[in-house]
């Protein structure tokens, strides 16, 4: 019996029209459903996997029939298909109408009938209601005909500040593919086309800008309805997407130049100093192809089938991912991404290069993606050139999964000021320091982890400007203010000068700060506070001496785990910490575990998607996880501390029983190794829970190290990577600073320490509080390890305490701010 597979936007109405059929056909019907999204909060819309599964669930040697209803269901269906491979075969996909496709279906198979008949059947489905009813044409819109196969045509004036770019034509591809109809589109204005409607690719090749005027024709059964929707959709501005709202610098600057000057774009300040240079985007690495004969064309068209489908899960996974994070609007690019993996443009022609000249799978396809883009760089409208840049890291994507490689690194070609949607902290601590002059991303909040690592390269950055920045154009020139979060394009002469003066002032001013870094930091009244350095590499370990750290206090040991495809054996630990320990001439060095998940994904530890995965398995909840992984650094650890000052902290602990099970798994390493090092064990005080049962934590640790961080975002519920609260991320809340208050109460109980090494300790104006809290090591990126040291000089214990009681008693973070400048 045929199976029957029915796909819906929504899983109650799939549901729905299965019951339905069932009630028709029979209990015993083959009949799946693959209805809405997995996603609570995204219900609605489909998804390929699912699509697959389903398939393959209604699976019969007599054929497969699936129905769908309208626009992505379709392109879903399509997808799955792909991803079957071979397995297609027997698989069809039909245009009849859903509900009355489907009962008419069932019935026809419960029957026994062929795969065509049944189809057959369901496509005269709307037939009984055509005959009750009569036949009623809706009102065609505007200047439309639809007599006997003619075209139905609609002109309309593009409205949309950059015409048809990606987002916009991926809307128009969408809506046109929803209806039993071929649509094409002409730009009358510039008389290019007509561009089958079916292909991104054609559809942004005409160049079409805003005030264009274009001429949309369909032709077929849905024509009339197609014509209408897309109608609509031209009324909506094809649902192109405003800029975000950047985030409120509100013009707060540490230098002369405001923000609001010369039209800044604005964002949030990530990494303090002043830029200039050409915009520029990453690219990804070319992978070599490697030269080989094909032999047979079908197998290279299924890994290349294989590789489109594998790509579009991992694309599917960053949209979900963005939309989680930036909301749905700013997740809908990745949909002309989805396009593109299935554009005739570029499918069509890689494959038919399989058939036609007997290339490989990756020769196709890396031809055909780089004539495609190469294109798109010939374009007038600049906005428009710059989605080359989309089309190559896609094509790169799907090339690397046909290679069996890892996916490919981004890389800055020319020197200039780097643009990005968003960076990973592994692309961050990839690029050559030596081009990236400054960063500028469109997501991502000032404690992001690639704003971090930013802030340790000493690279000027400005993160989560929102949209807006989608419209600077390769090579623009381009100043950036990372203290102020401020980016301008082509700045004037003047504005330039005066940045320029700021610029010197601050290297004055650093130069002097530098001159006294090598010396310990002693308050007035004689209090020594260990100022240390943040660090990702061994390598670093070095500068950080050479900058005046007093050691480190913090070894974000997770970066020596990316950029690789494997875990860094237990011996390539040991050398990379006993290194650095090395570097350190005796001063300690401090140790943090594994703290991957959330913004931070090491790929080969296959970590299971999370709905939050910032309150997921991450930290030292990974280590318990999979303890192997833990023990490994812990004996690494251990060997590299015979005969050197190390300490080792956990991060994310948030429960006492999570720390015994952590020191278990260190006992046990200590026991493996055999050996009597000393390491001081420490917590990382980054839950609010954990601050608050610091003085039981007390009892299973040596120290405390706090990292505001994440601290700030479980306080006060804003996700550290999302532009949208980036004002709302700042550890001098009041609420923050209680919590620090608490974890030194408890850790003094037993007299521990309590350092603290989130963001807010590179930080001079923070300085004194934080000393007035109790707090009695700084660790923090290493070019500010010098103007801390400075304001600790500054400080006196007993003004401190005092300034410290008074901010505990503010309101939010602004008025702790206006206190501090007060003094
Ligand atoms: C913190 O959370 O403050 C911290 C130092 O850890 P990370 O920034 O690496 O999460
Ligand atoms: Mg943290």
């Amino acid at each position: 019996m045929v199976g029957i597979v029915i796909v819906s936007h929504s899983f109650r109405l799939a549901e729905g029209v299965a019951e339905l059929a069932r009630e028709m056909g029979g209990p015993d019907v083959r009949l799946e459903t693959a209805g809405g999204l997995d996603l609570p909060e995204h219900p609605v819309g489909t998804d390929a996997v699912m699509v697959m599964n389903a398939i393959e669930r209604a699976w019969s040697p007599d054929g497969v029939l699936v129905l769908m209803d309208l626009g992505s269901a379709v392109l879903s269906a399509e997808m799955a298909m792909e991803m079957l491979g071979g397995q297609r075969e027997g698989v069809l996909l039909c245009e009849a109408p859903l509900v009355e496709g489907a009962v008419a279906a069932a019935v026809t198979a419960k029957l026994g009938r062929p795969l065509e008949s049944v189809a057959a059947e369901a496509r005269g489905g709307l037939g009984g209601k055509i005959a009750h009813l009569g036949v009623t044409t809706p009102d065609a819109p505007t200047g439309a005909t639809d007599r006997e196969g003619e075209a139905v045509t609609l002109q309309v004036t593009v409205r949309n500040p950059h015409g048809l770019h990606a987002r916009p034509a991926a809307r128009f591809i969408q809506t046109a593919s929803g209806f039993e109809a071929s649509v094409q589109v002409r730009d009358l204005t510039n008389a290019r086309g007509p561009a089958d409607a079916a292909s991104l690719n054609a559809v942004a090749m005409l160049g079409v800008t805003e005030g264009h005027t274009i001429e949309i024709a369909a032709r077929g059964p849905g024509a009339v309805d197609a014509i209408a929707a897309l109608e609509a959709l031209a009324q909506r501005d094809f649902d192109d997407v405003p800029d975000l709202p950047a985030p409120d610098a509100s013009t707060e600057v540490a230098g002369s130049v405001s923000a609001a000057e010369g039209g800044a774009l604005t964002g949030a300040p990530a990494s303090p100093g002043v830029a200039f240079g050409p915009a520029r985007r990453p690219r990804p690495v070319e992978l070599k192809v490697p030269p080989r004969v094909a032999t047979d064309p079908a197998s290279e068209a299924s890994a290349l089938d294989v590789a489109l489908g594998a790509a579009r899960l991992d694309i599917e996974e960053q949209r979900a991912h963005v939309a989680r994070v930036a909301g749905a609007p700013a997740a809908e690019i990745f949909d002309a991404h989805l396009l593109f993996l299935r554009d005739d443009a570029l499918v069509g022609a890689a494959r038919r290069r399989i058939q036609a000249d007997h290339a490989t799978a990756a020769e196709s396809w890396r031809d055909a993606v780089e004539e495609t883009a190469a294109a798109w760089d010939g374009l007038e409208d600049g906005y428009q050139r710059a989605r080359a840049t989309d089309l190559r890291s896609v094509g790169a994507q799907v090339l690397a999964h046909i290679l069996g490689q890892q996916q490919p690194q981004l890389e800055l070609h020319e020197p200039g000021i780097l643009l990005a949607a968003d960076l990973t902290p592994a692309d961050t601590a990839r690029f050559d320091t030596a081009r990236v002059h400054g960063i500028v991303t469109v997501h991502g909040g000032p404690t992001s982890h690639a704003a971090v690592l930013a802030r340790s390269l000493g690279i000027p950055a400005v993160v989560g400007v929102g949209a807006g920045l989608d419209r600077v154009e390769e090579g623009e020139p381009l100043a950036i203010d990372g203290s102020a979060g401020a980016v301008w394009i082509r700045p004037t002469e003047k504005l330039a000068g005066r940045l320029r003066d700021d610029q010197a002032a601050a290297a004055a001013r650093s130069a002097s700060a530098r001159a006294g870094a090598a010396l310990p930091a002693r308050t007035v009244d004689g209090v020594p506070i260990e100022v240390a350095a943040n660090i990702g590499r061994p390598e670093e370990a070095a500068a950080a001496l050479e900058r005046g750290a007093d050691g480190v206090g913090l070894f974000r040991t997770e970066f020596l785990f990316m950029g690789r495809d494997q875990m860094p054996t237990e011996e390539e630990q040991t050398e990379a910490y006993a290194r650095a320990a090395d570097a350190l001439d005796g001063r300690p060095l401090l140790l943090r575990t594994l703290d991957a998940g959330a913004d931070k994904p090491i790929p080969y530890l296959h970590q299971a998607s999370e709905e939050n995965p910032f309150l997921g398995v991450r930290g030292i909840r990974l280590g318990l996880e999979r303890p192997e992984l833990l023990a490994t650094q812990l004996r690494a650890i251990l060997r590299a501390a015979e005969g050197r000052r190390l300490r080792v902290m956990f991060p994310m602990i948030a429960t006492r029983s999570e720390l015994r099970r952590a020191r278990a798994i260190l006992d046990e390493a200590r026991a493996d190794v055999g050996t009597r090092a000393s390491v001081e064990v420490g917590v990382m005080i980054e839950v609010p829970a954990a601050a608050l049962t610091a003085a039981s934590l007390a009892q299973d640790a040596d120290f405390f190290s706090v990292g505001t961080n994440d601290l700030t975002q479980y306080t006060l519920a804003v996700d550290r990577g999302n532009e949208r609260v980036a004002s709302l991320t700042d550890a001098l809340h009041p609420g923050v600073l209680r919590l620090i208050e608490v974890t030194v109460s408890g850790a003094a109980s037993l007299g521990r320490w309590v350092g603290v090494c989130g963001e807010i300790a590179a930080d001079p104006t923070a300085t004194p509080l934080l000393i007035g809290l109790g707090v009695s090591e700084l660790s923090m990126s290493v070019p500010a390890i010098a103007s801390v040291k400075e304001a600790v000089r500054a400080t006196s214990l007993a003004d401190s305490r005092a300034l410290a009681g008074r901010a505990l008693l503010c309101g939010d973070a602004p008025e702790v701010r206006a206190l501090l400048e007060d003094g």
